[in-house]
């Protein structure tokens, strides 16, 4: 079986995958902070779900810290988290959506920041549908910012989901939009 079934129902395995995740792949590959510096960082820590080895590395080249290494080209992207600020400009410059940037500090909340390239763009203040890795809407979420960090049209929107929704809200919709 899947590893992915672990996060998604084998009957909701669709083909809306936010990054390059697919019901094939191999979780234990993708990259995720240690629990521990996770809950302290504040601005987040980055998640990278890129299991494959494709030929590509936008996350090495523009992060600013050095704290992801793709070598050689085709290898699995590896995090340095002591190096990661949350700064989010790999968020923007995967072109395989992958990398989200997940701020656990809050008490009551945390936010997903993740890529978005779609319109309407949402507005600050906004409640938006999130959406889980198949599309699926899972629950609501407030929109506390909208940012551009590479300047390139790829937006990053700041989402506040309930605390044990980070690991399952991977997109979001505009309310009313396509
Ligand atoms: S969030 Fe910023 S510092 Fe962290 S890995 Fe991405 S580009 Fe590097
Ligand atoms: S830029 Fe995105 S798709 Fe390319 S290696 Fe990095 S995480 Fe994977």
């Amino acid at each position: 079986m899947s590893k992915l079934s672990n996060l998604i129902p084998p009957d909701e395995q669709v083909s809306f995958w936010s990054g390059v995740l697919d019901p094939e792949s191999n979780l234990d590959l993708i990259s995720v902070p240690p629990e521990d510096l996770w809950r302290e960082k504040r601005a987040g820590l980055v998640v990278i779900e890129c299991p494959q080895e494709i030929p590509c590395n936008p996350c090495h080249t523009s992060c600013p810290t050095g704290a992801i290494k793709v070598e050689p080209l085709t290898a699995i992207p590896k995090v340095n988290y002591d190096l990661c600020t949350g700064c989010t400009i790999c968020v923007s410059k995967c072109p395989g959506l992958a990398c989200f940037v997940i701020d656990k500090t809050p008490a009551d909340y945390s936010i997903v920041k993740l890529p978005y390239e779609m319109y309407p763009v949402p507005k600050v203040g906004e409640v938006v549908d999130c959406l889980d890795r198949t599309g699926k809407p899972v629950v609501e979420g407030e929109v506390l910012n909208v940012t551009e960090p590479s300047r390139d049209g790829t937006k990053v929107i700041w989402v506040k989901v309930p605390k044990g929704f980070e690991m399952t809200v991977r997109a979001i919709k505009v309310k009313g939009g396509e």
